[in-house]
């Protein structure tokens, strides 16, 4: 895989920067989904539960993978379990077969070690870090071998709760007058409001 890739290059419009870490989450997903032999979920077919947290170096990660698998923020079917940890687990939901593929301590290393996370660690935004730091590594990362950088976990049985089926009745709140979906509305001093009109005295 290379930069004139189309899965690449539909990552970076929508991340918006590159970076070695949005790459990784395109390896990750790829790994994932090679291990399962799944494609890309048009609709919720897998369900991705990345270790992330918020705020942290590497976030960009998950922006890879939401590319690579289809789990994406809007479908509902990526989680953020918030470990502050660099690992996917992708779920087959028909099959509930699982992988869990770790970054390992050398993909780490060879992006912490870069010049361009020194800058990053500084505080400049990667879309202000020159490319000629950043592209080495994202050639690396596209290019690498799935074994240098991921540990690739057996493939186990996970059974997730039930997810509530896709509501699409909707309300009007009574009081700010938006359109809520009706599971999210409340009743207060006898109207049908939204969430935000229920908390305020
Ligand atoms: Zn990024
Ligand atoms: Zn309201």
């Amino acid at each position: 895989m290379n930069i004139n890739d189309e899965l690449y290059k539909v990552g970076l419009a929508l991340h918006g920067h590159k970076c070695p870490a949005m790459p990784l989450g395109l390896r990750a997903g790829l790994a994932a989904m090679e291990v399962l032999g799944v494609q890309h979920a048009p609709d919720g077919q897998l369900t991705a539960l990345v270790e992330i947290d918020r705020n942290h170096c590497s976030t960009c990660f998950a922006d890879g993978i939401q590319v690579a698998t289809g789990c994406t923020f809007g479908k509902g079917n990526i989680r953020s379990l918030g470990y502050g940890k660099f690992a996917l687990t992708l779920i087959d939901n028909k099959t509930s077969r699982s992988v869990r593929v770790v970054v390992t301590h050398e993909a780490m290393r060879r992006s912490q070690e870069s010049e361009f996370i020194k800058f990053r660690k500084q505080g400049t935004p990667a879309s202000q870090i020159d490319s000629a730091l950043v592209e080495p590594l994202i050639d690396q990362v596209l290019a690498e071998k799935t074994e240098v950088l991921f540990t690739v976990e057996p493939v186990k049985e996970i059974k997730l709760t039930p997810i509530a089926p896709h509501a699409f009745d909707t309300i009007f709140c009574a009081e700010c007058g938006e359109v809520t979906v009706e599971r999210y509305a409340r009743v207060k001093h006898g109207k049908i409001v939204c969430i935000p009109c229920a908390e305020k005295i």
